[in-house]
């Protein structure tokens, strides 16, 4: 958890800036507006920087928000204070239906999405004879508290400033828990959250959310400080310029938010009002300088300017190690159940012509470790997808103690206890260690985003790091738990996947090539680690192209060639089976 210090002391120097003696008034008018930008950019640090959805449609939610006052204060005579829940569900309900459709795109398609009803909802507000058209509607009431009217920009400054600061702990807190890791999980694809039974779209969806509701608190705030709204600040231009100040200001970070508002806000009123006094008669010239300078400070700090910042303090304490006396229920287990945990029957899967897995047949009981090995494009990877449902079959069945569980997606299959690790590690690289292994916890916690703002979910929290730290510990990453996923090793790496996979506290774990990239001596600890936890009464899969160390540790070898299983049995046999050395160890011999 990070201190809370500095945004006291910020909280502190925000609410004394408008006493300072001699404070141009006009200044103020500049921080209220920076303000407002910040809102709405720290909901595209969620969507965009953290979630990896881009919108450029976030101008429209501002919009939703700013209208919703205006008319049910101007036509129906609500209190403003009255209106702001109000604001806030038109412009979430209106994220959940333009999310819902907007969110299955992927790719170029999805900013493309955004823009298009940016657009569309623009000439929406400059149409409806309700919303008064092009003109607007003017005469909103200000915001007041008992008989104070907050009719000067300095005195709707603390509403705003209050807001900010407001949302910008809730969207901390929401980050720092068990559903802020599953979005920060969704830059990295679906397949790994999901592996862990995060639900994607409805964490996409809920990033939506939370975005447009910080948008449409900007708007109400915005109709209330000029008192009158009309479409021109809701278009697809603003939309573009927001998204513009969250990448300024570093699209991963709250405070870059606050931080890319400020410069953006600052510049173009210094461009606005100095430029044509250097350059007289030039109406455009400061849109172009205004690109050319912000093309500038992302040449100099690419991940934007809050991240670059902060690269100059001392380096942040590291966190506290999870108190590991604090355990997750356990999985139980009744003793009836079946002793072969997976029955994988004549399973296939085509892509297109390509026959990737050909009508394999194997099993694996309960305390055993079976090692699925063949040359590269046999096959593996593949059965390792249509046994925890990232690929569904073309045909054959999969069985869990002894039921079908075809076509089950992955959040289903983790739920029986079956956790895997990717060939191509999928870990998140800019969040701790001990961040992407509690992702592996995600089904044993329960907290949900609005106990997570409220810092309600701490008890739930405290025991799914602890589960996290006792993992990364029994695979002997103790010291790495607080660094960077992204910088260890790729070796490294893999193990931290194994830790993850065992926060699903499995009754089957399906390694892929977890000792590639490994030294000897790591190899000979993943070895003793396999081997105990098969002793403590797990499975293993694994598929690895080490054949000492297949040989060493399996109990059970099954052969894939070309799709096709081509042998199976004890390390003994496989090692003199012809048809095995032909295909695969004769290759490697
Ligand atoms: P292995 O893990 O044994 O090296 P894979 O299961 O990754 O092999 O691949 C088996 C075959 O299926 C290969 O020919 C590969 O090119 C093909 N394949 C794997 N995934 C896909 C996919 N998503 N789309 C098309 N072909 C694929
Ligand atoms: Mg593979």
């Amino acid at each position: 958890m990070q201190s809370r210090l500095p945004i006291i002391i910020f909280a502190a120097v925000m609410a004394a800036i408008p006493f300072v003696p001699g404070m141009p008034p006009f200044w103020i008018v500049l921080l209220d507006n920076i303000g407002l930008a910040a809102l709405v950019a720290m909901g595209l640090v969620l969507l965009t920087g953290v979630g990896g959805l881009t919108s450029f449609g976030q101008a429209a939610f501002v919009g939703f928000g700013a209208y919703t006052t205006a008319v049910l204060t101007t036509s129906y005579g609500l209190s403003p204070w009255l209106t702001l829940p109000l604001s806030l569900v038109v412009s979430g309900s209106l994220a959940v239906l333009l999310g819902l459709v907007t969110v299955r795109l992927s790719g170029h398609y999805l900013p493309l999405g955004t823009l298009a009803w940016g657009l569309g909802l623009f000439y929406l507000f400059s149409k409806l004879e309700f919303l008064g058209r092009n003109d607007g509607i003017s005469a909103i009431p200000p915001l007041s508290i008992g008989t104070f009217k907050m009719l000067s920009p300095g005195s709707i400054y603390y509403a705003i400033w209050v807001a900010v600061i407001v949302s910008a702990l809730l969207t901390m807190n929401l980050l720092d828990s068990r559903t802020g890791r599953a979005i920060r999980a969704l830059r990295r694809g679906h397949v790994a959250a999901e592996a862990f039974g995060v639900h994607t779209p409805r964490a996409k969806l809920l990033v939506f959310i939370h975005a447009a509701v910080l948008a449409g608190l900007s708007g109400w705030l915005y109709a209330h400080l000029q008192r009158a709204v009309n479409p021109t600040p809701f278009g697809a231009q603003a939309g573009i310029e927001y998204l513009f100040i969250a990448v300024v200001g570093g699209a991963g970070y709250v405070w870059g938010g606050v931080l890319g508002a400020a410069i953006v806000v600052v510049l173009k009123e210094v461009l606005q009002s100095y430029l044509p006094l250097i350059l007289p008669g030039s109406g455009q010239v400061e849109t172009i300088v205004f690109g050319i300078m912000l093309v500038a400070l992302l040449q100099l700090a690419p991940g934007g300017l809050w991240p670059w910042l902060i690269s100059f303090l001392p380096e942040a304490t590291r966190g506290k190690k999870p108190d590991t006396s604090l355990k997750l229920e356990q999985r139980t287990r009744s003793p009836g159940q079946s002793s072969i945990l997976l029955q994988v029957e004549k399973a296939r899967k085509q892509f297109g012509g390509v026959v990737a897995v050909n009508n394999v047949s194997f099993d694996v009981q309960a305390r055993e470790i079976v090692a699925l090995i063949g040359p590269n494009g046999a096959g593996k990877s593949t059965t390792f997808n249509l046994i925890t449902g990232v690929l569904s079959a073309t045909s054959g069945s999969i069985s869990v103690l002894g039921k079908k569980v075809d076509n089950a997606p992955p959040q289903e299959i983790v739920k029986l206890g079956i956790s895997r690790t990717f060939q191509h590690v999928k870990l998140v690289p800019d969040m701790t260690v001990l961040e992407n292994v509690a992702i592996g916890a995600h089904l044993r916690g329960h907290s949900g985003p609005i106990s997570s703002m409220l810092r309600l979910d701490r008890a739930d929290e405290a025991k799914l790091l602890a589960e996290a730290a006792r993992q990364i510990e029994r695979v002997g990453l103790a010291d790495q738990m607080h660094q960077l996923a992204g910088s260890l090793s790729l070796g490294q790496q893999r193990i931290v996947e194994i830790a993850r996979a065992l926060c699903v506290d499995p009754m089957l774990l399906l390694l892929d090539e977890p000792a590639a990239g490994l030294r000897h001596m790591e190899k000979q600890q993943l070895a003793k680690l396999l081997r105990d936890l098969r002793d403590g009464g797990m499975s293993v899969l694994l598929v690895e192209h080490d054949m000492g160390f297949v040989m060493n540790l399996a109990d059970r070898i099954v052969v894939l060639d070309f799709g096709t299983k081509i042998a199976e049995g004890t390390p003994a046999t496989i090692k003199t089976n012809p048809e095995v050395i032909k295909a695969y160890l004769g290759v490697a011999a």
